[in-house]
């Protein structure tokens, strides 16, 4: 089974919205567990402190790194989980990296909270640190979140149709083409005649002409990352 296992200072804010909807109805038929354990718990003095002024001085706190390391060690993880650190630092999250990690085991993720945490750690445990974007959250929690949200929804049995995770933005290196549903007038605004012809060829190229055109305008760095390397053509 897919796991997921978060290391925070908050387990309370899981599963959260990860309770809700498609994750949670898949948390609740076993397709995949969550485990959010107590950074906390692994402290060891009197005041069970997790947190320190930062060397060199600067405002706020750092997590502390034998605190941090000893919850990595106590989760017990085995080997071939990745062990990630949401951090603004990191690698941007892409869907090529999602879809690795939803392929595996399910990873180890230490949410960060107040400055970030001690740079010893990260080496000491070989954490990658990814980040879900060029913004600051106050913790990891709801990075963790998005992150684990975006593998379900890729394991076996979570979405629907099968293949509804296959045309989507990023999958192919587009944006996804616009959609629409009923009712086919909606304040003056019809949907565009080719959905409605029933000739599936010609809605398919309107997809991928839509598709291409919405990337080239708000993605232009995908729109050149795709020209660089156009996607193989798959018959499916
Ligand atoms: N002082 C740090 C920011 C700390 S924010 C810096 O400037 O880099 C506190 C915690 O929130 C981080 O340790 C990280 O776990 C989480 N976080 C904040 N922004 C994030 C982002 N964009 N992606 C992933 N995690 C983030």
């Amino acid at each position: 089974m897919w796991r997921a296992t978060v290391l925070t200072l908050f387990p309370k804010m899981f599963p959260g919205p990860l309770g809700e909807s498609l994750a949670g109805r898949a948390l609740a038929s076993g397709i995949w567990a969550l485990e959010a354990r107590d950074i906390r718990d692994s402290a060891t003095d009197r005041h069970r402190s997790v947190d320190d002024t930062p060397a060199g001085g600067g405002p706020g706190m750092v997590l502390r790194a034998d605190v941090l390391a000893r919850a990595i060690d106590e989760a017990a993880i085995t080997p071939d989980r990745p062990r990630l650190l949401m951090s603004p630092r990191g690698k941007p999250l892409t869907q090529a990296r999602v879809a690795e990690l939803a392929a595996g085991p399910g990873p180890l993720i230490v949410c960060g909270r107040f400055e970030g945490v001690d740079q010893r750690v990260i080496a000491a445990r070989a954490l990658e640190e990814v980040s879900i974007g060029d913004y600051v959250l106050s913790g990891g929690e709801i990075a963790a979140m998005a992150l684990i949200d975006a593998c379900v929804r890729l394991l076996p049995g979570v979405m629907g149709q099968a293949g509804s995770g296959v045309e989507e933005s990023f999958s192919d290196g587009l944006l996804e083409y616009p959609q629409y549903t009923r009712p086919q007038i909606f304040e003056d605004r019809a949907i565009p005649d080719v959905l409605i012809s029933g000739d599936h060829a010609k809605v398919a190229a309107w997809r991928q002409a839509e598709a291409e055109a919405l990337t080239r305008e708000r993605r232009p760095d995908l729109w050149r990352q795709r020209q660089a390397a156009p996607p193989a053509k798959t018959d499916d």
